[in-house]
């Protein structure tokens, strides 16, 4: 993971050193209403039969919910690795609601380097305190990166001349990330403080108002398009696939940037990005003045 983050214990403030650019917006705080939807949690309830966790899938009015929403992947670029041609892009999942993303694992990450282990999900009220936890999820160690991910956190999909269109070469991907606060969506956002900041911590998460994002150029962040025909295009991300995790609006998670493939005389592919879903500030990408 190139994600490096140097903590000065002696001060709070965090210093990072990455591949991050400054994602910049005006984007007002999505205050949706903190209603679970249905459809959420009947998939809660499939979640825990796979991870064997105990609910009342009762959410108490006190929880502050959070809401994901994937900021318009940015930095489309083709690469050619080992003789395949790799669409890269850096992709950003925002928590737009009032409440924290959190999860725990079930057991300390410490310094663990193999296996599974479940993510707990955690809603927390005004104050802070958990008022409602439940399994969602897995924690899993990934080699590549060097440190944990949560399952099912984005889902990556190349579609053929619409968003909904025929996925083209096998390109749905489902991805595992480690999810920190990363940037802020805002610079007026509600959480001043980064929360969560440790791959190895006690708790991985998105506080409202702030962002995750994964550089093109981060293993993992492609899809291959090794063969693909000239033709119109569409790289779709989408946060929260399998709608596992509790959030407000299950229908908001995702993004996508269509782009025109051509070839030239050497048959190398070139790609024309020509539009976007639509998208408010920070959601929109990276300002261009900074
Ligand atoms: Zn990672």
């Amino acid at each position: 993971m190139i994600k490096t983050i140097k903590i000065n214990s002696m001060n709070p403030i965090l210093i990072i050193t990455a591949l991050s650019m400054c994602l910049v917006g005006c984007t007002k705080l999505d205050q949706r209403p903190q209603v679970v939807e249905l459809e959420n949690a009947a998939s809660k309830e499939s979640a825990n039969q796979r991870a064997g966790a105990v609910s009342s899938l009762v959410i108490p009015a006190a929880a502050l919910i959070p809401d994901l929403q994937t900021v318009i992947p940015q930095h489309l670029q083709v690469v050619n690795e080992h003789q395949h041609d790799l669409l890269r892009f850096s992709n950003g999942i925002a928590n737009t609601g009032v409440g924290a993303l959190q999860f725990k694992p079930e057991f300390p990450l410490g310094d663990n380097t193999v296996g599974t282990q479940n993510a707990v999900q955690q809603l927390l009220d005004a104050s802070g305190i958990i008022v409602f936890e439940e399994t969602v999820s897995e924690f899993e160690y990934h080699p590549e990166h060097h440190h944990w991910h949560i399952e099912a956190v984005a889902l990556f999909e190349v579609r053929k001349d619409s968003p909904t269109g025929s996925v083209v070469g096998g390109n749905s991907i489902k991805t595992t990330f480690c999810l920190i606060d990363w940037i802020k969506l805002n610079d007026n956002s509600n959480s001043k403080e980064r929360m969560y900041f440790d791959c190895f911590g006690e708790l991985q998460g998105i506080s409202p108002g702030w962002v995750d994002q994964y550089n093109q150029a981060v293993e993992g962040q492609e899809l291959d398009i090794t063969g693909v025909a000239e033709g119109t295009y569409y790289l779709v991300s989408t946060a929260n696939p399998e709608h596992t995790f509790i959030e407000t609006n299950n229908n908001n998670n995702t993004a996508w940037v269509s782009f025109d493939l051509k070839r030239d005389k050497q048959g190398h592919p070139k790609i024309f990005v020509t539009g976007h879903s639509s998208c408010t500030g920070g959601l929109c990408g990276y300002s261009p003045n900074r």
